[in-house]
């Protein structure tokens, strides 16, 4: 990785930080959340690097499965009814701190996954402003 854009992301819901400073994914605070399928729950970590697909979990999904995702503050259930473009998953959707949304595929092993930005170009350009990059 030679760029990179880390975002902090909030709940849709709440309004609270999903940022984990306990559990670090290459040396930077995870995004952590609730996630069921079937009768399991459990936790995942995911990558805060735009881009990056390395995440964590402590229960095993299988591929293609569809994941409930929920807030670990307010629980609520944050899948959405916008479909992948790639597989007709829902997308789960988080705020990003400084503006904008993030979507990710609730769909286990779909390359729609994790981080990306719907807009990039406005979001890297929110990212100057802030940052002064
Ligand atoms: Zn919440
Ligand atoms: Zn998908």
């Amino acid at each position: 990785m030679d760029k990179h854009v880390n975002i902090n992301v909030k709940c849709i819901k709440c309004g609270k930080s999903l940022m984990d400073h306990q559990n670090m994914i290459n040396n930077m605070p995870s995004i952590a959340l609730n996630i069921g399928f079937n009768d399991k729950s459990g936790k995942i970590w995911l990558c805060s690097n735009y881009g990056c697909y390395e995440h964590k979990k402590n229960i095993e999904i299988p591929d293609k499965e569809i994941v409930n995702f929920y807030c670990p503050h307010c629980e609520e259930f944050l899948n959405s009814n916008i479909k992948c473009k790639a597989c007709e998953a829902p997308m789960v959707k988080f705020n990003i701190d400084i503006g904008g949304v993030v979507s990710i595929c609730s769909r286990k092993g779909c390359n729609n996954h994790y981080v990306m930005f719907e807009d990039l170009t406005a979001a890297i350009s929110r990212f100057h402003r802030a940052y002064g990059m």
